[in-house]
């Protein structure tokens, strides 16, 4: 399964719409040595490989300036070393809940809360409220949070299992398969608890974003203010539903190789996102703080412009992020919202500026 991006926007073949669109991704691994090779991917952005079989090359432009690891990349080496000296730490038991996680957060619809204990859910609220009266989009948007305590529920679970798990036939052997897997859980101080299980970021042309909590965390963890985070994860992604629903007059990006396309679309995103946090009627944020957020947060930009899912390099992202607060500024007007397309035009006018 190879992550794409915006097929009607790109117009590249190969890949489902409905496929996601993806700010980070979590790794299946099967060994130590496997998941070494990807924690250093992840801590450098993204990847397209699955499993496994990572080769010298891969990580050769890693060593380029601004490429190597850096704080954000540390948290993860943090994760990963948790889960080795965890007795109870199983990675095929690992990929079996990034699998069902992953899935039980795109299917879901229902009641949610945002932050491990709900403490994310007055800002979810009130950014979806400015948000849906920023873009006026009018595409119904579905914000789905994740959240460790899901894998470690046994309803819930039970129910993931049920769902997604091939091998169960009914809902009796869920709960077994379930109740099994919670006895190891309480044995594990990792399963599930660890960020790494609730590390989802992504968007789907159907109108749903899903926030995970662990992505919030270990951005947080490298000291940049978790409401900022939040604040800048639904923005950037609530930008992918406009380049959706503006698709078929947004077609920059036609032609491009995947990888360019990628990184313009992300990029474009991050640009709108700093717009949004830094107008008076958005999240009016100074730029000071969405700076640090981006500087501090470099690693999610990546240094793999040959990846399928390129993000931009943490330079380009802080670049289209400036710009966004520039549009805010050149604007003056500052309770004056201007649409998407006068966005999309404006950063496409100044696309020299960002790359
Ligand atoms: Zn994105």
């Amino acid at each position: 399964m190879g992550y794409c991006v915006l097929i009607f926007l790109i117009g590249i073949t190969g890949c489902s719409p409905e496929e996601p669109i993806s700010e980070i991704k979590n790794f299946k691994a099967e060994t130590a040595e496997n998941f070494i090779a990807a924690t250093l991917k992840i801590s450098s952005g993204v990847t397209n490989h699955e499993s496994g079989n990572y080769t010298i090359s891969d990580f050769e432009d890693l060593s380029e300036e601004n490429c190597s690891i850096t704080e954000f990349g540390l948290v993860f080496f943090g994760y990963f070393q948790d889960f080795l000296q965890d007795p109870y730490f199983d990675f095929n038991l690992m990929n079996y809940y990034l699998d069902l996680h992953q899935k039980y957060v795109t299917h879901y619809r229902g009641e949610n809360y945002f932050g491990e204990n709900g403490e994310y859910n007055q800002l979810a609220q009130k950014r979806i409220r400015e948000l849906t009266m920023f873009w006026n989009l009018r595409r119904e948007i579905i914000v789905n949070g994740q959240h460790t305590a899901s894998l470690d529920d046994l309803q819930i679970l039970a129910d993931m299992i049920e769902s997604f798990d091939n091998s169960i036939r009914n809902r009796e052997e869920a709960y077994n398969k379930a109740a099994s897997l919670l006895k190891i859980n309480a044995l594990s101080s990792n399963l599930p608890e660890s960020p790494y299980f609730a590390l989802d970021a992504f968007t789907k042309a159907n109108g749903l974003l899903v926030i995970g909590d662990g992505l919030i965390e270990s951005i947080a963890a490298i000291g940049v203010d978790d409401e900022i985070v939040f604040t800048a994860i639904i923005a950037h992604e609530w930008w992918h539903q406009a380049q959706y629903e503006y698709s078929t007059n947004w077609n920059e990006s036609q032609g491009l190789s995947k990888p360019e396309a990628s990184r313009f679309i992300e990029l474009e995103a991050d640009f709108a996102a700093a717009y949004f946090m830094t107008h008076k009627r958005g999240a009016t944020y100074n730029w000071k703080r969405i700076e640090d957020f981006f500087k501090l947060s470099f690693n999610i930009g990546d240094c793999l412009p040959q990846s399928n899912t390129h993000h931009g390099t943490p330079e380009q992202r802080l670049n289209a992020a400036r710009l966004g607060y520039e549009l805010v500024d050149i604007a003056q007007k500052k309770g004056f919202v201007l649409s998407p397309e006068e966005v999309h035009s404006f950063f496409i006018k100044n696309l020299e500026r960002v790359y």
